[in-house]
């Protein structure tokens, strides 16, 4: 290679040999002109001349520099890549430089920042909500650690405490308090709030815990007076140096799993230096009845006190479950159960013959412990023929498809198509008519008043000695004839429980009977169903034989598929109204249950709506 001086403003070229012959022609040429002339007459050389050049072409279009100019941070002697801005060169000379003599951390302090680790994590602001000005909650636990930070006593104690009042309402409340004081037991601060959702006693306390964890300032020694077992043991669980809880263990809590995440996350600082003591529950600890009273105070002036709005914000817990825009606070796999049987409510209700009942008050967990009822010889694997015959025909009475005539005419109805109701020979026989049928009045009248007695001799038995037959009458429960608008005892026929009874039998029991008043609900349904039996459904059924026999009716007969009247059939049948008031949607069930009652009574109604849905 050889260099050549083109003398174009001081720039060479580089270009590869070419023959000698045409070597000699080139270096005896001084100017382009010249070249450029002597390569029009020499096709050979303008060719050759062309290819030498290819190579330094195809360099120069990889490294291709602008032409000369100016830079304010480079002078005039800039040369820039092509397609890159000025800027963007001289910034990062700058950046270079600043980086280069860490000019960013001594005018900056940045280093402190960077350093994650040092940063103090302000955890009001990453575990409250601040919500809006009206709400001042935020506001107040900051105030309250700064106020704690402030003091001089050495040892802060935090008594804690939480309750619920009208459970089971929708009037249900819930105040959680924590009072503060310094170690000559001096009240420093206290701090009352409300509850919103998934209401319950635990979750009271725990919130009443996790707002403590928020005010107590790094290496303040602060103890903490409970008497919430669950709190201490979830506490012991988090804390111990032996057992690791994972993600899975705190999702499998009860209840309340997203704050003890939170909680959690609190606990793993290590500036805190807390000590958990339990206080028993009705005990003389002055400081403790305290914050009780003060609670019960609240109460009816809950509206005055702020709520404590948590955000959910844990490392280990990033995205909480929420479902319809409430967060799942309860053990995820027993919600799911919830929301299934709660569907399977809400589209049992929904059935045309239980429309009564979406209007009409009914205690649903005696209907389904009734039906689920466990003989003593029986095991939750394992059952008898008989107890599953049992358990078949209160169903069926429940859904009102015991093999009536007007039944029976769905599937033979080449048969039953003139039958009337066997005993009164007139009217036709459907669910109702079988009970209050003209010719069974003075049974049903009789048995109703059986079933009264029995219960004012439960309630004797109990101690309950006031309790008239007539005040039991005045319930207006045991009507023996048949209306849309009222609870009668053609419901109790079929297994449904009026919760007028129920609250009746509850108010004279007290609160502490539960069990027993559960029980003798159970035992008066059963007494209802067998007593029905014998007399009313037993003998109906017999008249029924023996009239088949007669008219020469075979088993055979009633498997026949139905062939004539086919038409008269269907419209007797599709001509039944059908029912859209007060249907239930959207599981409004499980709706209800996170914003005003908690499951556990509402569990147990619904436990056994699926097993009877699957029957
Ligand atoms: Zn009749």
């Amino acid at each position: 290679m050889s260099i050549l001086n083109l003398a174009l403003k001081g720039v060479s070229l580089q270009r590869n040999k070419m023959d000698d012959i045409l070597e000699d022609i080139f270096k005896s040429k001084n100017t382009l002109e010249e070249i450029r002339l002597a390569a029009e007459g020499n096709k050979q050389l303008a060719i050759q001349l062309r290819k030498s050049i290819e190579e330094v072409q195809l360099e120069l279009r990889m490294v291709r520099w602008n032409t000369q100019s100016h830079s304010k941070a480079l002078g005039n002697n800039a040369y820039f890549y092509e397609g890159m801005s000025e800027y963007y060169l001289s910034e990062l000379l700058r950046y270079n430089y600043a980086f280069r003599t860490e000019i960013l951390y001594k005018h900056l302090e940045l280093k402190k920042c960077l350093d994650e680790n040092e940063m103090p994590r302000d955890n009001i602001n990453r575990y409250l909500e601040k919500s809006n000005r009206y709400n001042i909650a935020h506001q107040r636990i900051r105030r309250i650690k700064k106020r704690i930070t402030s003091t001089k006593s050495k040892e802060i104690l935090f008594y804690i405490d939480g309750s619920v009042r009208d459970q089971g309402t929708e009037n249900i409340a819930s105040i959680f308090g924590i009072m503060i004081y310094d170690d000559d037991n001096r009240l420093i601060d206290k701090y009352f709030s409300t509850l919103e959702q998934w209401i319950t006693a635990i979750k009271a306390e725990t919130m009443a815990f996790f707002t403590t964890l928020l005010m107590i300032p790094p290496g303040k020694k602060c103890t903490i007076y409970t008497d919430c077992q669950n709190i201490i043991n979830n506490y012991n669980l988090l804390t111990s140096n032996i057992i690791v809880t994972t993600t899975r263990d705190i999702l499998k809590f009860s209840n309340n799993n997203a704050i003890w995440f939170n909680i959690k996350d609190l606990l793993e600082d290590q500036m805190l230096d807390i000590q958990l003591v339990k206080v028993d529950a009705h005990s003389h600890d002055i400081l403790h009845n305290q914050v009780d009273k003060e609670i019960k105070d609240r109460y009816g002036l809950e509206y005055n006190l702020a709520n404590t709005l948590v955000k959910y914000n844990a490392e280990q817990y990033r995205f909480p479950l929420v479902w319809n825009g409430h967060l799942v606070e309860m053990n995820i796999r027993w919600f799911i159960r919830l929301i299934t049987r709660v569907e399977g409510l809400e589209k049992f209700l929904n059935l045309n013959r239980n429309k009564r009942y979406r209007s009409l008050d009914v205690e649903w967990n005696i209907v389904f412990l009734y039906l689920n009822k466990q003989e003593k010889e029986e095991k939750t694997f394992s059952s008898s023929k008989y107890i599953e015959k049992q358990k078949w025909m209160k169903v069926q009475r429940l859904i009102e498809e015991i093999p009536t005539i007007e039944q029976l005419k769905k599937s033979s109805y080449d048969i039953y198509r003139d039958f009337r109701c066997v005993v009164c020979n007139k009217k036709k026989e459907d669910f109702i008519h079988v009970w209050t049928c003209r010719y069974n009045r003075k049974k049903m009248k009789f048995i109703i008043e059986k079933y009264v007695e029995r219960l004012r001799l439960f309630l004797l038995e109990k101690g309950i000695k006031d309790v008239t037959t007539k005040e039991l009458f005045d319930l207006g429960v045991f009507g023996n004839r048949f209306t849309n608008d009222k609870l009668n005892f053609v419901d109790l026929i079929k297994g449904i429980f009026p919760s007028q009874l129920y609250k009746f039998i509850l108010g004279k029991l007290g609160n502490n009977q539960k069990n027993s008043a559960v029980d003798m609900r159970i035992n008066l349904l059963q007494y209802v169903f067998e007593e029905t039996k014998i007399q009313i459904w037993g003998p109906r059924c017999e008249l029924l034989n023996r009239l088949e026999k007669e008219y020469g009716i075979t088993k055979q007969n009633k498997k026949k598929p139905d062939s004539m009247f086919l038409e008269e059939k269907r419209e007797e049948i599709t001509n039944r109204p059908i029912c859209f008031n007060r249907r239930y949607e959207f599981l409004e069930g499980v709706r209800d249950g996170v914003l005003l009652v908690f499951f556990y009574y509402f569990t147990l109604t619904l436990v056994t709506v699926g097993k009877v849905l699957r029957v």
